[in-house]
């Protein structure tokens, strides 16, 4: 296969960092947008990926900057739109999570559409675009968050409107690309970058005393090399098409400190009491009133709900095959105490 050039935008991200290093590592050249060049240059596991010399190009620019994208996308065939704030506190929800979410990505889909080169966008949407308030049934690309609002999970308001508003984009202006977006749910994994991504943060709450109880929580983990990959093996497919789901394996908060259990090391804090039993989640939501806006919307809307989900279609139409989420789990905590992360 020739040597083609992709651009990533939040090159500086925990999944963007994975997709770069995939790419230059099959001789692939790659063009990050980053939002700051000091940034993305002072990470030197980043600069000095295999390939990064002479590969790797790194173009500054802002979602909330119009026409900021335009160099980061010329000639470029294929455009992974991965920058967008992740994080579920923030200080003005419209502003800090739905504005760059969603003005961003408008901003980068009318730069490529300014683009001839550009052929197809894959867009990191979410599983926060899917569902807001798991309620069991079995999750499937059909399904949109339509309950997500500025008090209400904001985090997941940003994401569902930052696709709506892709896919409003692609019907209204028919530009020359298509676009094809993966929904991963809680990504975790080793880090290519220095600072602590708000999903592997999960872990680091686990062995650090944060959860006073084992709660009545789960999530679909997936590892972010399956993440990253699962970009390329859509960029790659010429069939590939619309939405796909992205996760591994439902694990329980129950089942996550048992794994967690033989990889602590003295000093850590695993918690011990548990309610996750209906009573316990009933309580838990009450006590959510007295966290921080983020994580009380969050627990009232997952205490005690299971997510289930059926990607089926993400392994039939591009053949992503997913890693054992267990093993991920443990190479997480081992990366996480390489960064210091963890004690
Ligand atoms: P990170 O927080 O690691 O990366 C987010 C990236 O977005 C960073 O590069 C950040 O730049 C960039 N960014 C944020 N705001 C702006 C802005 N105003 N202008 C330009 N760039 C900006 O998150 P992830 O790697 O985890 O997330 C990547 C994508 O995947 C996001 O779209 C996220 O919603 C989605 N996702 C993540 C999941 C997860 O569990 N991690 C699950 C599902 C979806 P900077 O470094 O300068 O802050």
């Amino acid at each position: 296969m020739t040597e083609r050039l992709f651009a990533i935008t939040g090159l500086t991200g925990f999944i963007a960092a994975h997709a770069a290093a995939q790419l230059l590592a099959r001789g692939d050249r790659v063009r990050g947008a980053v939002r700051s060049l000091a940034k993305a240059e002072g990470n030197a596991r980043l600069m000095s990926l295999p390939g990064a010399a002479d590969r790797l190009e790194i173009i500054e620019a802002d979602l909330l900057t119009e026409g900021s994208y335009g160099k980061a996308v010329a000639g470029v065939e294929t455009v992974f739109h991965m920058a967008s704030p992740y994080s579920l506190e923030y200080k003005d929800a419209q502003r800090d999570l739905v504005d760059p979410a969603m003005k961003g990505t408008l901003n980068v889909l009318a730069a490529c559409a300014r683009s001839p080169s550009v052929k197809r966008v894959v867009l990191t949407s979410s599983m926060a675009a899917v569902t807001d308030e798991p309620d069991g049934r079995v999750l499937t690309e059909a399904d949109w968050n339509t309950r997500s609002s500025l008090t209400r999970n904001p985090y997941y308001f940003s994401k569902s409107e930052g696709e709506r508003a892709a896919w409003a984009f692609m019907e209204r202006e028919k530009p020359g690309f298509d676009l094809v977006v993966i929904n991963p749910f809680l990504v975790i994994g080793p880090s290519l970058t220095p600072g602590l991504n708000t999903s592997n943060q999960i872990i680091v709450e686990a062995l650090t005393g944060v959860f006073p109880a084992i709660m009545q929580l789960n999530w679909g983990m997936v590892d972010v090399r399956d993440v990253a990959l699962a970009h390329i093996l859509a960029a790659d497919n010429p069939a590939a098409k619309g939405r796909y789901l992205c996760a591994a394996e439902n694990i329980s908060m129950r089942q996550l400190i048992d794994i967690l259990t033989p990889l602590a090391k003295p000093g850590d804090k695993l918690p011990t009491r548990a309610i996750d039993f209906w009573l316990g989640s009933f309580i838990g939501r009450f006590f959510a009133f007295t966290q921080p806006p983020g994580a009380a919307s969050y627990m009232r809307t997952h205490l005690g709900r299971r997510v289930n989900f059926d990607t089926g279609k993400i392994q039939r139409e591009i053949g992503l095959r997913y890693r054992d989420v267990r093993q991920t789990i443990a190479e997480t905590v081992a990366d996480l105490r390489e960064w210091k992360h963890l004690p």
